[in-house]
């Protein structure tokens, strides 16, 4: 139990009248690691709190045949999906992300649904979701919508999820001969918030020429959750894998326009460099593997 005496719904209609009966008065608690950090600081008291842990509905890993996509239910944990054996064949990139949030204890009750809908500049999920063109989906009383995840935050802590919504799943569009890989840098080794993270997904027409198609390039931690780098995208489609070196200086471009005079901009300019190094060689090194 999070807070005092939550109100604990088991299908998503006993969550919807919930939600409607304490409009503009509750807080929905998935696995409870940013809330308890806000709770500390005073944020959520006296509110109804709402947890989500016996909705089975928000639950599952699967692959949807009909919609060509893989669907990650809001409510499973960073533990699950990284250790996911469709997450790590259809969305790598997502499993090492999820892999590299917190500690074991953080990710075995961290949800992936929470770490979107939290809208943190530093969380690690979102730049792979979006690099992977995945979509959330939100669900209100009778109504459900799409957002692509680059879309659901443009600003620090604030998201387009409505104050009725509730995030349900994430789907993830799956794409022919694809790779992908994430790379983060934090303070520590582990147990560290980003300080910057890099995901970045393809598909690769010819293998042994290294060409490749449809890159989506996404960088956390650069005042949003995910901010895309159209320029290393062209790069890569003109030059595959290969051309580091105006890869990594795309990124840094990248960081001087988002983050231009802050004081992280040299730190974050030449670290996305080293960033954009790993992921670079974690993706030919797939492409090789691909091959053998
Ligand atoms: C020590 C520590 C280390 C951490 N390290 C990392 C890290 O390395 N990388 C990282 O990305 N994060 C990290 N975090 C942050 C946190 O663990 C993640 O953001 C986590 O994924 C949040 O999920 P949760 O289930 O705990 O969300 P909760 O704390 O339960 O909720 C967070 C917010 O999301 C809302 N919410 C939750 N689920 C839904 C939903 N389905 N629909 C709509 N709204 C919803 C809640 O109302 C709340 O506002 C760390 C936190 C701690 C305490």
């Amino acid at each position: 139990m999070i807070y005092e005496d939550p109100l604990v719904p088991s299908t998503m209609q006993e969550l919807q009248d919930m939600m409607a009966a304490h409009a503009g008065k509750f807080l929905l608690a998935a696995g409870g690691t940013d809330l308890f950090v806000k709770r500390r600081g005073g944020i959520g008291r006296g509110v109804i709190l709402i947890d989500l842990s016996g909705i089975g509905d928000l639950r599952g890993i699967s692959v949807r045949a009909s919609d060509n996509c893989l669907e990650i239910g809001a409510m499973e944990t960073m533990t699950s999906v990284s250790e996911n054996p469709l997450v790590i064949r259809h969305a790598r990139c997502l499993a090492e992300a999820a892999s590299k949030v917190g500690s074991w204890q953080i990710r075995n009750r961290a949800t992936i649904g929470g770490n979107t809908a939290n809208a943190s500049p530093a969380a690690d999920t979102p730049s792979a979701l979006a690099s992977l063109g995945a979509e959330v989906i939100l669900v209100s009383r009778g109504s459900e919508r799409r957002i692509p995840a680059e879309d659901i935050s443009k600003a620090t802590g604030s998201s387009e999820i409505a104050p009725n919504e509730i995030i349900s799943a994430f789907r993830i569009p799956l794409r022919e001969n694809s790779v992908s890989a994430f790379g983060k840098i934090g303070l520590r080794s582990e147990v560290s918030i980003a300080r910057l993270n890099l995901a970045v997904s393809a598909q690769v027409s010819d293998v042994m020429a290294s060409q490749i198609t449809n890159p989506r390039v996404f960088a956390g931690t650069l005042g949003i959750p995910a901010r895309r780098c159209a320029i290393a995208e062209d790069v890569l489609v003109q030059n595959g894998f290969g051309a580091c070196g105006e890869f990594c200086r795309a990124l840094a471009e990248l960081v001087d326009e988002a983050i231009p005079g802050r004081s992280t901009q040299a730190f974050k300019r030449s670290a996305i460099q080293a960033l954009g190094e790993d992921v670079s060689s974690a993706l030919l090194s797939r492409l090789k593997g691909a091959v053998m």
